[in-house]
């Protein structure tokens, strides 16, 4: 406690003369069998030290819920939900406040490097001090028209992991899945040469990896220790044959913080593989990290992904929801910049008109770049410089492909800005050009939201969205309940599923919001899931942003309100147990296809091979209704069941008619 307690909670202790107690739960949890749940342990304490009820009378109480809760699941359960009890009334230990606590200072510079505005606004708000900065803060640190800098998550260094993965080099195959699942952008392949290797802080091993383009590379896995959530979807994944990560006690891995900082510190280096497979996609930077989403998120991942492949000239348009919160809750921001500075823009809008505020963007952008385009016109039948006229014809060429464009945006730029253009009417036009050159780019118009905002209040603007023609992307992260505001049902929650305003379980079944956007023939549609297959989600998000018009990928998302029974250290792991007992189908719907005078209809899941029932039952949003309505549970069961197989037989059929 001397060494962890900052100083300024010591001195409130000691000056207060406050009572001070301890208990480590979660080893006792552990202990017990309970794995990290420690609610009823941290529970018990409470009683015992606030006295509010005789402790005797508080312990029976307790006791009696237990019995209650779980008497069903067996005496086993049972009993361990006492000990639990038990543990937490015996196990706090008074701590005897040191004298010297009362003038305890912090000996380490806070400080560390961080930019002014960490220091001058981010930390103030962090410390719940936000109220007394002064106007001209905001004025000073470029505030004033609301936006925020980027990429602030990365000083927060939460350290709220139990556990972390520990890497080990020699099982490792080198395959990047654990980095492509990390909800947190935690766990990242780096490759090193062999001058780097030799200067890396002691104790760091490599391993070289397979494939001619990473050849004369070291690979060295490393994680933020300190930005960690512990989830151990990562080691979860891992499909080497001697598993390459286990998950260790955080304490045993401080020497992970130095390589980190090593790693990340050394000079960018281009992906020697490319972004377009699973494995070189991670050796891109993700441009969304350390968010706060929960432990083992499944909306994260999906949005990592993205910023990897197109986040550096990537505009978001964010309904209100999960993912507007670990998109950017004030004063953090986990979206952030590469080497040159560049990431996501990103803004969030009302719940009922996300898609509509992203279709605005992005014909304001589309206009701005229309004129660019004019402009460039004008240069070339206005006589400019044969290098100049080039590069405008150039760059007209390629506007609208988005890695192409960024080479010839570039040429353009450097050519314009070196040219001495003695005729004035084209040196106007030049400036223009130049004073405007953020647009040149073709950017990545997204519109992310949760199932609430797209099945459900902002459908109405999503469906004149997709049917406007335009070249956006929608991704719906679908947790098929309002996350955020507490698990409420919405059109996406499936036959069965108990949810709040239907807590009886789900009576009628859940929207196909793909077959709806697929009925247009015009928007490119895909179901994914990425635990399930990571290659198909790839390629889905490739395909989706590569094609002209609009764009819808529903991703399925676990998520904490599903109380998957194993914990959200198997959220990967779910999905792919959702697609092999035909819960969730994977598919394609790419109307590029269609004019090429091929099939656009790609089912990407098998028939399923595993009982759909024991799926269900795995979360605790079904096995629950079991408990309160017995008749009416194998009656929605059944329900369900025989929608899923009816959708992967209508889904089969679909793609029949193209043949
Ligand atoms: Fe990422 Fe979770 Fe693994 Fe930490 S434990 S590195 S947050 S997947
Ligand atoms: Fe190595 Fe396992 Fe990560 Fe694959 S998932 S790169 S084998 S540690
Ligand atoms: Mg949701």
């Amino acid at each position: 406690l001397n060494e962890h307690m900052p100083a300024d909670k010591k001195r409130i202790l000691a000056n207060n003369n406050i009572k001070f107690y301890t208990i480590d739960a979660v080893a006792l949890a552990k202990e017990i069998g309970l794995g990290g749940r420690i609610n009823t342990i941290m529970q018990s304490a409470f009683f015992k030290l606030a006295n509010i009820i005789p402790i005797d009378k508080a312990i029976e109480y307790m006791k009696g819920a237990i019995y209650k809760s779980y008497g069903k699941k067996g005496e086993d359960i049972v009993n361990m939900n006492y000990a639990a009890v038990e543990a937490g009334v015996n196990a706090v230990k008074e701590i005897t406040i040191p004298a010297d606590w009362a003038t305890a200072t912090d000996t380490q510079d806070a400080d560390n490097g961080k930019p002014a505005f960490i220091k001058n606004v981010v930390d103030v708000i962090n410390a719940q001090d936000g109220d007394s900065l002064p106007v001209s803060t905001f004025v000073d640190n470029d505030l004033v028209d609301g936006s925020f800098p980027l990429g602030t998550s990365k000083y927060e260094k939460r350290g709220i992991a139990v556990s972390i993965p520990e890497w080990h080099n020699e099982k490792c195959i080198g395959c990047n899945q654990c980095s492509y699942v990390c909800p947190h952008a935690i766990i990242r392949p780096f490759l090193l040469t062999d001058e780097e290797v030799a200067a890396a802080p002691a104790g760091m091993k490599t391993m070289t990896p397979k494939g001619k383009a990473l050849e004369g590379y070291k690979l060295f896995m490393a994680v933020a220790a300190l930005d960690c959530t512990g989830c151990g979807n990562c080691a979860q994944v891992c499909p080497a044959p001697e598993k390459a990560l286990t998950m260790a006690p955080a304490e045993t891995q401080d020497d992970q913080i130095a390589c980190w900082e090593y790693v990340t510190a050394l000079p960018h280096k281009e992906n020697p593989m490319g972004k377009k497979t699973v494995i070189g996609s991670q050796f891109e930077q993700p441009l969304l990290e350390f968010s706060g989403a929960c432990a083992g998120c499944g909306e994260t991942p999906y949005a990592k992904l993205i910023t990897q492949l197109f986040g550096d000239r990537m505009y978001i348009a964010n309904a209100t929801g999960c993912s507007s919160i670990w998109g950017n809750s004030a004063p953090a921001t986990p979206y952030t910049t590469n080497h040159k500075g560049f990431g996501p823009a990103w803004a969030n809008s009302l719940f009922e008109d996300n898609a509509e505020f992203g279709l605005g963007i992005y014909t304001g952008v589309a206009h701005q770049r229309d004129r660019l385009k004019g402009l460039c016109e004008q240069l070339i039948a206005g006589g400019a410089k044969e290098e100049c006229a080039n590069a405008a014809q150039a760059w007209i060429d390629t506007m609208d492909k988005g890695e192409e464009s960024k080479a010839t945006s570039a040429a353009l730029a450097q050519t314009l800005s070196s040219c001495d253009c003695s005729n004035d009417d084209l040196k106007a036009i030049k400036d223009e050009i130049l004073n405007n050159k953020e647009h040149l780019v073709a950017k990545s118009q997204w519109i992310l939201g949760g199932d609430g905002w797209a099945y459900d209040i902002g459908y109405g603007g999503l469906d004149h969205v997709l049917a406007s023609g335009e070249n956006v992307n929608v991704l719906v992260f679908d947790t098929e309940v309002y996350s955020n505001t507490g698990g409420q049902a919405s059109k996406s929650t499936p036959t069965g599923a108990i949810a709040k305003l239907a807590q009886a379980g789900k009576q009628v079944k859940k929207k196909d919001l793909a077959m709806m956007a697929m009925s247009y023939g015009y928007v490119y549609v895909a179901q994914i899931a990425m635990g399930a297959d990571y290659n198909q989600c790839l390629k889905a998000i490739t395909e989706a942003e590569a094609y002209p018009g609009p764009s819808l990928i529903i991703a399925y998302a676990p998520c904490i309100n599903h109380g998957i029974k194993t914990g959200m250290g198997t959220a990967q792991a779910e999905m792919k147990k959702a697609v092999a007992a035909g819960y969730w189908q994977m598919f394609r719907f790419n109307p590029t296809l269609a004019e090429q005078g091929k099939n656009p209809f790609t089912l990407d899941s098998k028939e399923p091979t595993s009982d759909y029932k024991d799926y269900i039952l795995s979360q605790v949003r079904y096995s629950s209704l079991k408990k309160l309505f017995p008749d009416r549970a194998e009656d929605l069961y059944s329900k369900s069941e025989a929608q899923a197989k009816e959708k992967y037989l209508m889904y089969t059929k679909f793609g029949k008619l193209f043949e």
